[in-house]
């Protein structure tokens, strides 16, 4: 169709129209991510998570994947929602704003209903029936009813809302940090400016770090004082590190605490020299602990493993021959196990991310 031998009046109807079946597209699109997630589909086919599949598999861009998502778990904790986006009074972005603020909201609080939803008054029409509130199998407690009838009320607050007003709505009911979002923006090849929010509780323990080296350094910035930490933390846990690597890591943090102006303090690199007691010396909880010790993989096995696993989920689908390869919750597990006289065998380890052991599991438990 040749659009520029439309006349003005169905270029308009015919672009309205267009617009509302693209509403109805997304509402769709939105109801089969939400069944792929009930599914768990997504882990079959080697994604660690409904955002990596959506982002890698359907090729949406981080943001937009994000908001669908989001977007999904609002609609299907409350239904209602759904005839509101259809509509246009409330807006994909504002949805998804909306239910990662609850989301926040609900982590900081502990899942406590608290300031939001006190004097909530709902009218007849926002009373929410059984099913609309959740799904149709689950079974609806007094502060779940609540709960959803403070969300929606924030809900309504939002329709016809732009972008901006809804924020200003969200900081009205939650406090405008909560609105604050990380950014990472690169300034140069090495150097990028990071924006994140601390608890003035984690500011007060980097302070403390600060203080601790500040007999060396009374001028050490935040950043340095991160660089600090987290190599310290990286010779710690990370695995994967060789003890060559864990060497030149070690010398490298060296390097850069030498750069600031500190001394870090001599490092034991071999516990080889560590004099082993007898069991008649052992306390009842250190031979519990050295019976556990036992029974545990040993650190060189795990860093073997890791190492082979180069540090992500090992999780190949059957079906698209897909490795997973994320990084998130990653654990050592049993292939065959203990209980089942599985060994602490390199050969019986393997690498998953948390969602493909829970899977894994699960599968074991249904075959069994
Ligand atoms: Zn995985």
């Amino acid at each position: 169709m040749n659009l520029k031998t439309l006349s003005n009046e169905r270029l308009l109807s015919e672009t309205k129209l267009i617009v509302s079946q693209e509403r109805e597209l997304l509402i769709s699109v939105l109801r089969h991510l939400q069944e792929i997630e009930r599914r768990k589909l997504f882990l079959e086919l080697g994604f660690p998570s409904l955002w990596a599949y959506c982002t890698l598999e359907l090729k949406y861009s981080e943001a937009s994947a994000y908001r669908r998502i989001q977007a999904m778990r609002a609609l299907r904790d409350l239904p209602v929602l759904q005839a509101k986006l259809e509509s246009g009074s409330l807006s994909l972005t504002n949805i998804a704003k909306a239910q990662s603020v609850f989301r926040k909201f609900s982590k900081k609080q502990n899942n406590i209903i608290s300031p939001f939803y006190s004097g909530v008054e709902l009218s007849e029409n926002d009373k929410l029936t059984e099913s609309d509130k959740f799904g149709e199998n689950e079974t609806s407690r007094h502060g779940d009813h609540n709960l959803a009838c403070a969300k929606l009320k924030v809900f309504a607050a939002l329709e016809n809302k732009s972008q901006k007003e809804a924020d200003i709505v969200l900081a009205s009911h939650f406090g405008e940090e909560i609105l604050h979002k990380e950014s990472i923006r690169q300034v140069s090849t090495h150097e990028v400016v990071v924006k994140l929010t601390l608890s003035s509780g984690l500011l007060q323990k980097i302070e403390r770090v600060k203080n601790l080296f500040s007999h060396q350094n009374s001028t050490l910035t935040t950043a340095q004082a991160i660089e600090l930490m987290t190599n310290f933390v990286l010779d710690k846990k990370d695995l994967s590190l060789t003890s060559e690597k864990r060497q030149r890591a070690y010398t490298e943090s060296l390097r850069i605490s030498s750069k600031y102006g500190l001394l870090l303090p001599q490092r034991r690199l071999s516990h080889d020299n560590k004099v082993a007691r007898a069991p008649s010396e052992m306390s009842q909880t250190q031979k519990l602990m050295a019976n556990n010790a036992k029974s545990a993989v040993p650190a060189a096995v795990k860093r073997a493993v890791w190492r082979k696993a180069e540090g992500s989920c090992q999780y190949v689908s059957s079906s698209t021959g897909r490795r997973c390869g994320g990084q998130h919750k990653l654990e050592i597990e049993h292939i065959q196990p203990r209980a089942f006289g599985g060994t602490n065998d390199e050969s019986n380890l393997k690498l998953f991310c948390r969602a493909h052991n829970v899977q894994a599991a699960r599968d074991a438990t249904l075959m069994g």
